[in-house]
């Protein structure tokens, strides 16, 4: 039996990659519905290439192309593109309705920003399982994404490395202790506080060990990555802030790991490749061989480092664990308040270190609303959204 998916981002870094892993893996899978970002070229390609059903326009999936709404009102299809009959839909309700279809049997959200939640939210209300790429999803809202999930008999299972390692290691969650997230450091690891705050921005997109996406290549120089990290496992886990460790551990080898209560730590390896935990969670449980590009070897290693995060350097995980452990909208003003930090760095309007100092600011002066409802979660993002912005922009 193929296994029927819909990606939503399918253009981006996740959305590509988990193609390739597809079209690794021949029939095992069959394509219902492509919903790409900005990219309406690509969208295109991937729509001749996999024959889903239904491909989604959504320019909103990036919020950097906010404003670059209607690029794909003006799709036209070719004659050839008409031999395969897909239905074109458009923005949110595209989303919708790509996600009310029963046909899936798992989506796999990997566009980045808040247009991930509410997708999220209707295919767990429509019993499909999901893999979880979409970090704002449980930043923002992850009570109301996981009490949905456990009611409508929902899997969740996460893309990210490191939580993928978790979710690999764990054979009986009620036996283990404490979680043990994995963190490159970035490339600022061993730089001095100096270096990091007059940092340029291809400074800070040049990730040593990872080639992702802009928005998150900056959250990992600043460990920011790292903050949403801890908030998700929280969520995905059910595991107190105090029980979830930050490891840095600069050859992105260990993915993860857990330590059960008689002191025995399973911890997950392998090369650092998202294809391995992109096709983990969307062929889970089965494993296949897929892309593999070559055989783990421990002695071409040699060695492994592990080392304590470095706080005064890297403050934004210790602002993570603050308004993770304060609960209700804090995490959803830390997220919005640094992805607008992240943009204006990206913009050159502002340094890299700054991006931590904004964000504290905006945390400090949130009232935060304990038991948010999603509209609530809109509305907070929104309203922090445009006070930072303004902030910005008084600077
Ligand atoms: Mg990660």
């Amino acid at each position: 039996m193929k296994r029927r998916i819909s990606i939503i981002g399918s253009t981006g870094s996740i959305g590509t990659q988990a193609l390739e892993v597809i079209e690794k893996l021949g029939d095992k899978f069959e394509i219902i519905a492509l919903a790409g970002g900005h990219n309406v070229e690509l969208l295109k390609k991937q729509a001749e290439k996999f024959k889903p059903k239904y491909i989604c326009h959504n320019s909103n999936c990036h919020s950097e192309v906010e404003n670059n709404m209607g690029s794909f009102a003006s799709l036209k299809m070719t004659k050839a593109e008409e031999s395969h009959k897909y239905q074109i839909l458009h923005g949110p309700e595209g989303l919708e309705q790509i996600c009310s279809n029963k046909e899936n049997d798992i989506i796999l959200v990997a566009c980045s920003g808040k247009i991930g939640l509410k997708p999220t939210l209707t295919a767990i209300k429509n019993g499909i399982d999901i893999a979880l790429a979409n970090k704002e999803t449980l930043v923002m809202a992850g009570d109301i994404v996981m009490a949905e999930a456990k009611k409508y008999g929902v899997n969740i299972v996460p893309v990210d490395s490191e939580h993928c390692a978790i979710h690999q290691c764990i054979k009986d969650i009620s036996k283990v202790d404490k979680l043990i997230i994995t963190a490159s450091g970035g490339p600022f690891l061993h730089k001095s506080i100096e270096e990091m705050k007059n940092a340029t921005v291809e400074q800070a997109l040049a990730h040593p060990r990872w080639n992702m996406g802009k928005k998150i290549t900056v959250d990992s120089a600043t460990l920011m990555n790292k903050g949403l990290e801890i908030i998700e496992a929280h969520h995905l886990f059910g595991f107190d802030y105090d029980d979830i460790e930050v490891v840095v551990h600069p050859q992105s080898i260990v993915h993860s790991a857990i330590e059960y209560k008689d002191g025995s730590v399973i911890a997950q390896l392998g090369l650092p490749s998202m294809h391995i935990p992109i096709q983990y969670a969307i062929t889970y449980p089965e494993r296949y061989e897929g892309i593999k590009s070559k055989s783990f070897s421990f002695a071409e290693i040699a060695r492994l480092d592990f080392e304590k995060p470095d706080y005064e350097k890297f403050p934004t995980v210790k602002l993570a664990y603050e308004m993770g452990k304060l609960g209700g909208t804090a995490t959803v003003c830390l997220n919005a308040a640094n992805e607008e930090a992240v943009f204006a760095f990206l913009d050159g309007k502002i340094k890299l270190y700054n991006i931590y100092e904004i964000t504290k600011k905006m945390c400090d002066e949130h009232n935060i609303i304990k038991n948010p409802t999603i509209d609530e979660i809109f509305g907070v993002d929104k309203e922090i959204r445009i006070k930072t912005k303004e902030f910005i922009t008084n600077l």
